[in-house]
């Protein structure tokens, strides 16, 4: 049976992160919606300047861009034995097209990690956050810093601050995520998929507690 993880939180509070340590623990792709809009940026695809207008002011780019998307991602054979969703969905009109699309491969979502934290903690992170240019790979100034200042410890490549994490940008993208994601969490609990994560604890010992979960 193939595995969906959906990572459910506020902007900042690890999702990206404790993706990856799912990722590779249980070795499937890791789908993060921003990178795939960062990386169509980058490329300047039509899309990527279409995403861009809305990410520059911390709004949500229109369900349907995002799931045409998405469903293009999930077209690729990687994504047949699970996947680790990072970012999407974020409204209802998102989880309904991804539960259509997951039944195309008889799968499901199967857990979603709701992880949580206090604005202010949300607010550090973000402010602090450093991104490797080559592949969004996360590091924090404080939190979880880079061996050697403005390179990335994998690939070696530039570590650039996000413009969408300046804190006027933070604050506003906080407030569409109470708006418009928070209904699903009520989605998952009613589908029985719902597990809460204290996201206020160092990485290491939030990742304990998700793979406490996974392994039940
Ligand atoms: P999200 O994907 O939810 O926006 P990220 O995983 O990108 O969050 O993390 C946001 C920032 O906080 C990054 O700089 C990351 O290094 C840092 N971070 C993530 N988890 C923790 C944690 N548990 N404690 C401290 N800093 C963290
Ligand atoms: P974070 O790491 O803070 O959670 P992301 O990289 O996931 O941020 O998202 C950055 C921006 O990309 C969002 O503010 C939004 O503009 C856009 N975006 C990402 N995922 C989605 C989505 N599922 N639906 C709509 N917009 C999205």
């Amino acid at each position: 049976m193939p595995t969906y993880i959906v990572m459910l939180g506020p902007p900042g509070v690890g999702k990206g992160t404790q993706a990856k340590v799912l990722a590779s623990q249980l070795e499937l792709p890791h789908i993060s919606s921003g990178d795939i809009f960062r990386e169509n940026l980058k490329d300047g695809t039509e899309m990527g300047k279409l995403a861009q207008t809305y990410m520059s002011k911390g709004e949500l780019v229109p369900d349907d861009v995002t799931i045409a998307m998405i469903r293009e991602r999930f077209e690729r054979p990687d994504c047949k034995n699970g996947a680790i969703l990072d970012g999407f969905p974020r409204t209802p009109a998102q989880a309904v097209a991804l539960d259509k699309m997951l039944a195309v491969f008889g799968g499901k979502v199967n857990m979603v990690p709701f992880i949580m934290a206090p604005d202010e903690v949300l607010i550090e992170r973000l402010t602090g956050r450093w991104t490797c240019r080559a592949s969004g790979h996360i590091f924090h100034e404080k939190f979880n810093q880079p061996r050697q200042a403005g390179k990335c410890d994998i690939d070696g490549s530039e570590l650039y601050q996000r413009e969408d994490d300046k804190v006027e940008t933070v604050v506003k993208r906080i407030q569409v995520y109470l708006q418009q994601t928070t209904p699903l969490i009520e989605f998952y609990k009613s589908q029985g998929t719902l597990v809460e994560i204290n996201g206020a604890q160092p990485i290491d010992e939030v990742s304990a507690q998700l793979l406490s979960f996974l392994n039940k």
